[in-house]
Order: structure tokens, then sequence, then C-alpha cells
């Protein structure tokens, strides 16, 4: 079928596109058409799951963050309870989500909101604002979904559907681009501003999807400037993104009865805190395994795994190698078994390499 034709813009011109009631026609839509989602569920919402839900939703699938999000609410199930945790323990519920700056933050934010707040989330733009690891987009969401403020939540949903719906050219990512889209937010928002904010991040996420949309199931196809000019697949304009800095990684798989040596990483930078194998990054595998050798005064014997893992910024290029270490670097360094382990927050890909391991050790012990 030809969408394109099917599709009567009810004599609109061009310019007047989308026209003033598509977000009502959105609206509707959302209505009958609204995911289901555990931070969903409460009748009125609870700002902590909507905050947390955002939060963990940033770089991550739905999908993945369902079963993190009721887990995490079992755990803690209040700002208090989140509060008085240790941060490994924040960390290690966290563990497999990524980005762990994220944990961090929620959990320097809880304490703060315990501190100033009594245990809860203002209702005050400037205040949320001022907790860590709260920017604009979190902020409208939880004003306008838990408190029913007319706020807008601009992510990366928000701006490619605005992008297609009015045919911006610029590109969105850039200041100007972001700006234009920011004015058309703010003359369009609803009263309905919480439920506008998720029916866009719906849309977003299943229909007005990144690379190929799904116009054809669209409920705003006879509104969108873009579809009707044949750019719904052009548009927004990108910029190409920088070449991810690539890097090779030699780990060390220490074990002495029935236990593996783990590093803790340092406190700040990339992955701070948290746990993984022996580790050398380098820009060439044998320099990497190399310097592993040096470090551990061992031999590094026959690689056993191997994984390439890409950050946002980085790609490692990881091998690891059963070892034996004379020598244990200085640094945070300990002997773990995999019951032991299993509760600590181990870093991103390690937390794979230890999955590895501990079949390993199990099948020789
Ligand atoms: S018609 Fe297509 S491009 Fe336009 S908003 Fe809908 S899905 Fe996006």
């Amino acid at each position: 079928m030809n969408f394109r034709k099917w599709s009567d813009p009810l004599a609109m011109t061009k310019e007047e596109l989308p026209g003033k009631n598509w977000t009502a026609i959105l609206l509707a839509w959302f209505d009958r058409n609204k995911r289901d989602l555990p931070w969903r569920e409460d009748k009125p919402r609870n700002p902590y799951h909507v905050w947390i839900s955002e939060i963990m939703l940033q770089q991550t699938r739905t999908e993945a963050v369902k079963p993190y999000f009721v887990s995490w609410m079992e755990h803690f199930p209040t700002i208090h309870d989140l509060a008085k945790a240790d941060e490994a323990d924040v960390l290690h519920q966290w563990q497999g989500l990524g980005y762990y700056t994220r944990a961090r933050n929620i959990h320097r934010a809880a304490r703060e909101m315990e501190e100033k707040y009594g245990g809860h989330l203002p209702e005050n733009k400037e205040e949320i604002l001022s907790l860590p690891g709260i920017g604009g987009y979190t902020a409208g969401a939880i004003l306008s979904m838990a408190y029913g403020k007319k706020e807008g939540a601009i992510d990366g949903n928000v701006l490619r559907v605005y992008a297609r719906l009015y045919a911006v050219e610029e590109d969105i990512l850039k200041r100007r681009g972001r700006k234009t889209i920011e004015s058309l937010v703010k003359e369009t928002l609803p009263n309905r501003a919480g439920d506008f904010n998720e029916a866009l991040m719906d849309l977003g996420a299943e229909i007005c999807i990144p690379r190929s949309p799904r116009c054809e199931s669209c409920p705003l196809l006879s509104r969108c400037r873009a579809f009707h000019e044949g750019k719904e697949k052009e548009l927004p304009k990108r910029t190409p993104k920088k070449p991810q800095k690539e890097e090779e990684a030699a780990c060390a798989i220490v074990v002495r009865e029935g236990k593996v040596l783990l590093h803790k990483r340092p406190s700040k930078g990339m992955l701070a805190s948290m746990w993984e194998f022996p580790m050398v990054l380098s820009g060439s595998a044998e320099k990497a395994r190399t310097a592993l050798e040096t470090a551990l005064s061992g031999k590094a014997g026959e690689c056993l795994w191997q994984y390439r893992h890409v950050f946002t910024h980085r790609i490692w290029h990881m091998k690891a190698y059963r070892m034996e270490a004379s020598h244990i670097p200085e640094g945070e360094y300990g002997w773990y078994s995999p019951e032991e382990y299993r509760e600590l927050p181990l870093a991103g890909p390690h937390a794979r390499l230890a999955a590895f391991v501990e079949q390993l050790v199990r099948q020789r012990s």
C-alpha cells in the first residue's frame, strides 16, 4: 500500500503541518496503546519510581531495565532505604546496567534528599536540578509525571519525533537545533504534560524509531511534515560520531585453592571502585600481555577467553590468560571464591569473564 498517497493531511499545506491538534491525537493514541511498564503501575505515580526508572532508561533498553527496576525496588523500597545502603550494595544492584556513575549519583542524591528533604524528591525544579545526576530531562519527567506540572522532558526520542513532525533541518545535536526543538516543545505542551511526555517516549520507542520509522502504524502520519515530504528517513540530521578509541586489554586468571585474584579499581575515573580481574591496557595485544606478565611476575599461559566490549567512547579488545602470579602489585587486591565475588560490583565486561571463570573453577574442583 502506498501510505504516502493514502494519507490525506486534510488539505493542510506543508507549512501548516503538523497542525494544532496533533497533541490531542497523540494523547488519544497513548490512552489506547500505552506500554505496561512496572514503573507505570502506581496511581498516583510514585516520584521515586519515576526517578529511578528514568535514570535506568538512559542508555539502556526498556526490556533490559524492567527486571532491574523490580529487583531494585525490592532491595531499596524507599529513598530512605537507598540512602542508608552501602555504596557496594548499590553498585551490586546496578551491575549489568553499565555507566556506573548513574548508580553513584543516585546514591548521593538519595542521601541528599534524606538530609535536606526528609527522604522525598522535592517538587521544586531548581531543587531537583541541584541533585547529583538529575538533568533537565529527568527533572521534567519527574515534575510532569509524578507532580502533574506542565514541564517538557526532552530526550533523544523527543528530539527525533519533533524533528520529523516539523521537518527541522538543523542538526538537533547542536545548540541551535536543540533550541528550535525546545521552543516547539514549549509552544505545543498540552495540560496533560506527564502523559504527553510518555506518549512521545512510547511513540519514539515503538514507531518513530531511529533508522526506519514505522510510519504506516503512526497516529501522526497525516500530520507529519517529514512524511509529507518523504524525508522521514533523512531526518533528524546526524553529526557523524568521533571514532571510538580502541584498546587491547590483557587480563589474568590467577586461581589458588578455588579462589581467583581480583583487583578493586581506583575510587575515581572510569568504572571507579568496581572489581576486575588484574588487567593491563595497551595499544597492542602483545604489549598488554607483556606488561601484565611484568606486573604479576608470571608467564601468561593459554588465552582462555576473548571478548570485545563496546563503551560509549572506547572499545576494549579483551583477552584473558591463565597465569601464575609470584608478585601482587600495589593496590587493593584480594582472593575470592565464585560465591564471594558474585556479591562484588564487577566492572562491566569483568562480570562476563567472572561467569566464565566460575564454570572453569567448578569443573576443576
Ligand atoms: S509519520 Fe513517520 S516520521 Fe512522522 S512521526 Fe510518525 S513515524 Fe515519525
